[in-house]
């Protein structure tokens, strides 16, 4: 895995180039190496396997990880509106918070590239600001989660978005620990 495709993954991207010293690259056994060191959260360590080195043991116990934290929101705020199960949002936070969804402009490229005097001229995707990354419709998102579309628009839109925050401390832990390991 190269660094840009890396630092591709990586929303924010912390510019994990500018953090690694002389080399090159960081493949996804680096990051497996990485995670080793110091005393990451497992469900940090979890999100850097499943992400960077596509473990799916690893995938498993995020999602797990996801899926009792859910349950634990739907208990104490009593969120039962038209919910079946928590499977399908612990999907959307495994989508969403951990995988990244695809521009669907760029697929994911985070460039456009358009013909200018016979020549191919590439710039940042202008819909996804260069980061390749999307967002799915709310329609989709209402599907994944088996909950009907008006009870997903009243109700569970914002959920999400809260429970999204659980996935993003998750990784912004994980790419401190990597920036600190790979700095060194
Ligand atoms: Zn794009």
């Amino acid at each position: 895995m190269s660094i840009g495709l890396l630092n591709k993954l990586v929303p924010q991207s912390v510019a994990l180039d500018s953090v690694s010293g002389g080399k090159t690259e960081i493949t996804s056994s680096d990051v497996a190496a990485a995670l080793g060191f110091g005393n990451l959260s497992p469900a940090a360590c979890n999100y850097g396997l499943a992400k960077y080195c596509a473990s799916k043991l690893a995938a498993n116990e995020l999602m797990a990880f996801f899926n009792d934290i859910i349950k634990k929101q739907v208990k104490t705020e009593q969120w039962t509106q038209g919910l079946k199960s928590t499977e399908g949002l612990a999907q959307l936070m495994m989508l969403e918070g951990v995988y990244g969804v695809h521009c669907n402009k760029c697929k994911g490229r985070g460039i456009a590239v358009h013909c200018k005097g016979g020549r191919g001229i590439s710039k940042d995707c202008e819909k996804c600001h260069g980061t390749g990354l999307g967002a799915l419709s709310e329609r989709r998102r209402a599907g994944i989660a088996n909950i009907s579309s008006s009870s997903w628009d009243r109700h569970w839109k914002l959920r999400l978005n809260s429970l999204l925050v659980c996935a993003y401390e998750l990784e912004e832990q994980l790419h401190r620990h990597l920036k600190y390991q790979f700095h060194r």
